[in-house]
């Protein structure tokens, strides 16, 4: 199978994401770029996780063209393939509608780096993106706009996105915005001041690698 070890990252990480409590059902989608071919392996569009297999998911080339495979991509492919276009360190994106960043996204409210896991993906505070129509272009550019020196953006009413150099990432840093927004939440109830992190710790956590393991390799993903 084409692409069999990206693929099966796919149906792992969708799960994880089902696990963690990101998403539910078949709610957001999630896509790694092979380095080698600079193909493309993303969730299929209105399959549930939880059924999710390796051979499901689609392969298709940077400009959206099908590859492999014999369901159709997730219906925001345009803002994968754009993201991968524009920013040639990306190699892997999870976009999900978790709860407490998804109500910062409605809300308008950005989140500040007010715990050190949200540090090592983030520069400056975690922006909301304007709405765009999902599964459209202009979605794509709304999120370049706030990517770059942040490795998360908030897509407006409607739930964060998170890349990085492998899905483990990305993936991570999904966990982290969702982290942060919720402390944003509960730490404003308690009604004490909400600080962010020291700019000397902010800039050590950013520049430090969070992409490896202590064995010096990423995690290893489990048979699916
Ligand atoms: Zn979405």
């Amino acid at each position: 199978m084409l692409l069999e070890e990206l693929r099966k990252e796919i149906v792992f990480y969708g799960q994880e994401m089902l696990k963690s409590g990101l998403t539910m059902h078949t709610g957001g989608n999630l896509s790694a770029r092979d380095p080698k071919t600079g193909l493309i392996v993303i969730k299929p569009t209105s399959l549930p996780y939880r059924t999710m297999r390796p051979e499901d998911v689609p392969v298709i080339d940077e400009n959206g063209k099908m590859i492999d495979g014999s369901l159709k991509p997730s219906s925001e492919w345009p803002m994968h393939t754009m993201i991968y276009q524009a920013m040639p360190r990306v190699m892997g994106i999870v976009h999900d509608h978790s709860i407490h960043a998804t109500a910062c996204s409605v809300a308008d409210i950005e989140i500040p780096l007010i715990m050190h896991e949200i540090c090592i993906y983030c520069s400056s505070p975690v922006k909301v993106a304007a709405f765009e129509v999902p599964g459209t272009p202009e979605l794509g550019q709304s999120a370049l706009k706030y990517l770059g020196d942040n490795d998360i953006v908030l897509l407006g009413q409607h739930g964060p996105l998170a890349v990085g150099a492998t899905l483990w990432h990305a993936f991570d840093a999904a966990c982290a915005v969702e982290q942060a927004a919720s402390m944003l939440l509960v730490a404003r109830q308690l009604g004490g001041t909400v600080s962010p992190v020291p700019s000397t710790g902010r800039k050590a956590l950013r520049s430090a690698d969070p992409l490896l393991g202590p064995d010096g390799q990423p995690p290893e993903i489990k048979a699916v």
